[in-house]
């Protein structure tokens, strides 16, 4: 049912957070240790968005498994970032196996994941969708629940809405809309971490200067703290923010 994990803090090797931990997410892609819902390894795709230099994030996503992947190795060595978005994904059936199915997906500063599902997709957003742009709709980049979920996170966004409100209110609007989805988010602009916890398990690790959030924690460290269902977080360097989601 998907992996995801975010990173800020003082810049470190990509290789540090995917593939060096002993439950990483290279190992999560095959022997994750808690899956929900469905699913047993996340073999159909990864993702990784960092930002070079502070600037603009950049993406390196394919639709092959993680662990037949010879460029990610490679390119993890030789790269040191201070705020990262990985995942890795098990396809909802039906869902299309395509290397922009995988998160994360990204905009300007932002980059998004989904760990989860939408009930009754696509009929049960039907409604929600039809409050979306019509060119938001035929740029959507992939006919994937994850897609029309960050379709809705980044009308909310470019409209001027702040990270935590975006995410808060399109989990409330798609979890009336179509009960019982799972709706795990991660949203980033490099600088602020937030995530939905709904359906699928959150764990958060704060160490000197930097915070990670991932589905599972990628190793035995005492600190990393599980977060109830149903919470929001936003996390930065400074500090994390654990509460019940208020939207407007
Ligand atoms: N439903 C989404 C997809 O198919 C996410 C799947 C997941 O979390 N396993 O891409």
């Amino acid at each position: 049912m998907c992996r995801h994990l975010a990173y800020l803090g003082p810049p470190v090797p990509l290789g540090s957070l995917l593939f060096d931990p002993p439950y990483g997410l290279l190992r999560q892609s095959w022997a994750p240790r808690d899956m929900r819902g469905g699913g047993t390894i996340n073999a159909d795709g990864f993702g990784v968005g960092w930002y070079p230099g502070g600037g603009d994030p950049v993406r390196y996503r394919r639709a092959q498994p993680m662990w037949s992947d010879t460029t990610l190795p490679e390119l993890a060595a030789v790269t040191s970032t201070g705020a990262v978005l990985a995942a890795v994904r098990s396809a909802t059936v039906g869902m299309p196996l395509h290397e922009t199915a995988a998160a994360p997906f990204a905009e300007g500063r932002w980059l998004f994941s989904h760990n989860g599902v939408v009930r009754g997709w696509p009929d049960s957003l039907v409604p929600l969708a039809e409050g979306l742009p019509v060119r938001d709709l035929l740029t959507l980049e992939v006919p994937t629940d994850s897609a029309l979920l960050w379709a809705l996170v980044r009308h909310r966004l470019r409209g001027g809405a702040a990270l935590d409100e975006a995410v808060a209110d399109t989990v409330a609007a798609v979890a009336a809309a179509a009960p019982g989805s799972r709706l795990n988010l991660l949203l980033t602009d490099g600088t602020t971490v937030v995530a939905s916890v709904a359906g699928h398990a959150l764990s958060v690790r704060r160490g000197p200067g930097s915070v990670l959030l991932a589905s599972e924690p990628f190793d035995d460290h005492p600190d990393w703290q599980p977060v109830p269902d149903g919470r929001l977080v936003v996390a930065t360097t400074a500090g994390l923010d654990i509460r019940e989601p208020t939207t407007a």
